[in-house]
């Protein structure tokens, strides 16, 4: 790779942090950050192997929008709005200029949608595999926002958007699961590659005093239900038949019924998770329409401990993986 570091920051990472002026072009040792009146900073960070959470023949400009995208889903998940992040990049002494020049690209169309900006960033060489850590900033109204540990006995368990579509796009990338169609290939796989963080969602949840609790599934929603219940120290209950899953998923699973166990364990779906009062049913379905997204009322939390899914007859499903694995 000929250029230095100074010029692969000034061509494809300051035009990203154009629009942040306490990043001053990324020329500075750090950066300025305001937050608005009356609200406060949350931060968020989190790290990405190439052979570990994305695959080698993976496209730059996919594993940028999803590094930056799963930040924004831990933003989401705490009701925050997003304002901006850092990145720091480890590459091979391999990696081609071009590679750098497509990632900053990903990282471009990304921020682009949440009008967020770069802040700033450190790129590094190494002798390890390829290597990316986001920081990324949002603010929420001072001292509140939404956590996993404060869900109530009696609430509603909701969950946004579809279950089981990343993990079995996945699967399908990994050649262990066949489309049952072109179009079902092509929706699973972009909802493995490129999550889409429930920013509204959270904002409005928090802002509208609408939910209890909240997290966002990235481990999977057996696994990520158990931290909510666990950490609130309830059970949570929830029925097989009102998982919401998309039409692509719906195909999967109708030729192999044994595809709902990546339903329940699979990760990446970066949805929302959300315990919410009865009392808020119809503001919650009012919001679903204003969004646009759906938010599917999936069971509820009760005193005890663990999750549960329970099938149309009532018997329990085993959960065979709860959890997230490597590919
Ligand atoms: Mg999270």
């Amino acid at each position: 790779m000929g250029a230095s570091e100074f010029d692969l920051i000034a061509r494809y990472f300051a035009p990203l942090a154009a629009a942040a002026p306490g990043a001053f072009a990324l020329t500075n040792d750090a950066a300025l950050v305001d937050v608005p009146d009356g609200r406060s900073l949350v931060t968020t960070v989190d790290s990405m192997v190439a052979g570990v959470h994305f695959r080698d023949e993976d496209r730059p400009t996919e594993i940028a929008a999803k590094l930056l995208a799963v930040n924004l889903s831990d933003l989401a998940a705490m009701g925050a709005r997003p304002f901006g992040y850092l990145v720091a990049a480890s590459f091979p002494q391999t990696v081609e200029e071009a590679w750098i020049a497509e990632f900053a690209a990903g990282l471009g169309s990304e921020q682009a949608i949440f009008g967020i900006s770069l802040l700033g960033g450190d790129t590094t060489s190494t002798t390890g595999p390829l290597t990316l850590s986001l920081t990324a900033f949002g603010h929420v109204p001072s001292g509140k926002c939404l956590q996993r540990a404060t869900a109530r006995a009696g609430d509603d368990i909701y969950v946004s958007g579809w279950l089981g579509d990343a993990a079995l796009g996945l699967d399908i990338l990994s050649g262990r699961l066949q489309a049952s169609s072109t179009e079902a290939r092509a929706q699973l796989v972009r909802r493995y590659l490129r999550p889409t963080p429930r920013l509204a969602l959270g904002a409005a949840l928090l802002e509208m005093e609408l939910a209890s609790a909240a997290l966002d599934v990235s481990d999977g929603l057996v696994a990520d239900l158990g931290h909510m219940a666990r950490q609130s120290g309830l059970a949570a209950g929830i029925e097989w038949a009102a998982l919401p899953l998309s039409p692509a998923a719906r195909a999967q699973l109708a030729r192999d019924a044994a595809l709902r166990q990546r339903v329940l364990g699979g990760g990446d779906d970066y949805e929302l998770v959300f315990a919410a009062a009865p009392v808020g049913r119809a503001d919650i379905a009012k919001l679903a329409r204003r969004l646009d997204l759906p938010l599917t009322r999936i069971g509820s939390l009760s005193p005890g401990s663990g999750v549960s899914v329970r099938d149309e007859a009532g018997r329990r499903i085993a959960v065979t993986k709860a959890g997230w694995a490597h590919f």
